[in-house]
């Protein structure tokens, strides 16, 4: 047990033959069922299969630190101030009353899953997501961060206009405590040149390769200097330009590697950061659209045994939109168009405002209802078959568009407007207009809580396949984080699931099965039966 290790009392226990417990460990037996299919003249010859698994995790949550890169931004501030309200129960008055600290919007920290019924009542029982494993408070995170705007966090949070003054005046002496963010890798190419202005605490020199050591360094330090067991390095820093990938620079691990030795002008600040933290170990997660993960970091993840995960926090429009077009596709309703308009104020706005910068996010916010219309041949006709069984084209996809403008008056509160644009029975029309008017970050914030805490407890889960003797840590890349991503990464070749609710379904029947639980059961067999 390290001797700082957080012992939240820990209250569920799972009594069966299939789940053991011990000081250090959960242990779970888990069949995981599915079906093999095949078409044969026509037919759909369906087999079902069932693969054993134990999984162990790890019952001492880690000692962890959270490391943002942006942590002087939006995002980065208004994550430390609002934990430092509710660790030290600060309320604040505003004209409708008192407030009091929460996690509200934290699907760990507020939300419940159904574990079971109560015989006595046949009622079903719902518990906390964060009983069912032991993770990490919010309120126990270590905080730290880089930024190339040298303000220190009591300034910069009053910079982002995020929480009520009456808050921020209290939360400010803890905010400095945190103080100036250390400082950070600025190659201009990858922001908009409308950052410029803020880049003054900068590592000098550019010299990728000691930029590298000096980030790497700075992590270690963290950690010792905290006496941390765990560090999770997370990008909330400004949404950079796609990198070019070129075979020889960034393609593999090692060109990857020599690149940044090279001081490669390709080679980006999330990028290097990325492969810090890889390197050092500790778990890299990327808030925003850009193609950090290379296929070299991907690559060196998977050597190193360092976990990722991203792309872009999905925090309102695209959440929404995974749900709805999931809706009408799985009502039978087939939409036409979608079309999605963005204004907000904040400084990320000002940087989406640049067209490179524009076209991630783009990128990163378009493919999120594919698999939905992937998956209904009866309202999207598939891509034509090649003669050589190559699919021709991309078949029948609705018009989708994205348009983000820069508006300085709203700040950060953000407004997205969507029009959903279907066919409906026997040649009718329906139409939906969404008006979502949100605080972008506070959106946000608990998104990155969530992964972080998420992060931290897969690092500590090992699994064993059938017969294998060992047990072995999750694959590098954790797409049981996709709920709170708009473009999930996920292992390169398998596909991306991009509905809300199969997202939320995914982690829930993990966590369960640690336990040794099946997944949810909406079947409810014994309402539908005599
Ligand atoms: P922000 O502009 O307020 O903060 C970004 C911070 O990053 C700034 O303080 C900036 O100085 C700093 N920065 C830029 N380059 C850096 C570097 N190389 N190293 C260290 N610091 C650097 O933006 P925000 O609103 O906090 O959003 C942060 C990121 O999260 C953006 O990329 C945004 O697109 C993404 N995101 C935000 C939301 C949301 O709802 N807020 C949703 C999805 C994604």
């Amino acid at each position: 047990v390290h001797p700082t290790a957080t012992r939240r009392p820990y209250t569920l226990t799972v009594q069966s033959e299939h789940t053991s417990y011990t000081d250090e460990h959960i242990t779970s037996k888990f069949t995981n069922r599915g079906a093999n299919v095949s078409v044969v003249d026509g037919q759909f010859l369906v087999t079902p299969t069932a693969q054993s698994y134990e999984f162990q995790t790890e019952r001492n949550v880690s000692k962890t630190g959270l490391l943002m890169i942006g942590v002087g931004g939006n995002n980065g501030t208004t994550l430390c101030a609002t934990i430092l309200a509710n660790r030290h129960n600060i309320t604040w008055h505003t004209k409708g009353g008192i407030e009091r600290p929460n996690y509200i919007g934290s699907v760990l920290r507020a939300s419940t899953v159904q574990i079971g019924t109560d015989p006595s009542t046949g009622k079903e029982v719902h518990v906390p997501i964060s009983d069912i494993l032991p993770m990490v408070h919010p309120n126990d995170l270590v905080l730290g961060g880089w930024d190339i705007s040298g303000v220190p966090l009591d300034k910069a949070m009053q910079r982002a206009q995020v929480l009520d003054y009456d808050l921020q005046r209290q939360v400010a002496p803890y905010m400095a405590l945190i103080g100036k963010p250390l400082p950070s890798i600025y190659y201009p190419d990858f922001i908009a040149a409308n950052q410029e202005a803020r880049a003054d605490n900068l590592i000098p020199g550019d010299n990728k390769q000691a930029h590298l050591d000096h980030i790497r360094a700075d992590i270690r330090k963290f950690k010792a200097t905290n006496d941390l067991d765990r560090v999770v390095v997370f990008w909330t820093a400004n949404t950079e330009r796609y990198s070019d990938i070129i075979v020889g620079v960034n393609d593999t691990a090692d060109n990857l590697l020599a690149s940044i030795k090279n001081s490669h002008s390709e080679i980006s600040p999330s990028t290097l950061f990325a492969v810090a933290a890889i390197l050092e170990g500790e778990p890299f997660v990327n808030g925003a659209p850009q193609n950090t993960f290379v296929p070299g970091v991907i690559e060196l993840a998977e050597r190193e045994k360092s976990f990722i995960g991203g792309d872009d926090l999905k925090s309102g429009q695209t959440k929404l939109k995974s749900v709805l077009a999931e809706f009408l596709v799985n009502a039978g309703i087939k939409p036409l168009s979608i079309a999605s308009y963005n204004h907000l104020g904040n400084n990320d706005g000002h940087n989406l405002s640049a067209e490179r910068q524009f076209k991630s996010k783009e990128i990163s916010k378009s493919s999120v209802v594919d698999d939905m219309v992937n998956a209904n041949h009866l309202l999207f006709k598939r891509p034509e078959i090649g003669p050589k069984g190559v699919p021709v084209g991309k078949g029948e996809h609705p018009d989708h568009i994205i348009v983000i403008k820069y508006v300085p008056a709203v700040g950060d509160s953000k407004r997205a407007i969507d029009e959903y644009y279907s066919e409906i029975f026997c040649g009718g029309r329906s139409t939906i207009n969404i008006f979502n008017e949100c605080e972008d970050s506070l959106l946000a914030t608990p998104l990155i809580l969530d992964l972080t805490i998420l992060t931290e407890l897969l690092s500590r889960v090992k699994y064993r396949k059938g017969e294998q003797t060992e047990f072995a840590p999750l694959y590098p890349v954790l797409s049981l984080l996709s709920y709170m991503l708009k473009a999930p990464l996920v292992k390169p070749g398998t596909d991306v699931v991009n509905s809300l609710n199969r997202q939320r379904n995914a982690l829930e029947a993990f966590l369960k099965a640690c336990v040794g639980l099946e997944g949810s059961s909406d079947l409810l067999l014994d309402t539908r039966i005599w």
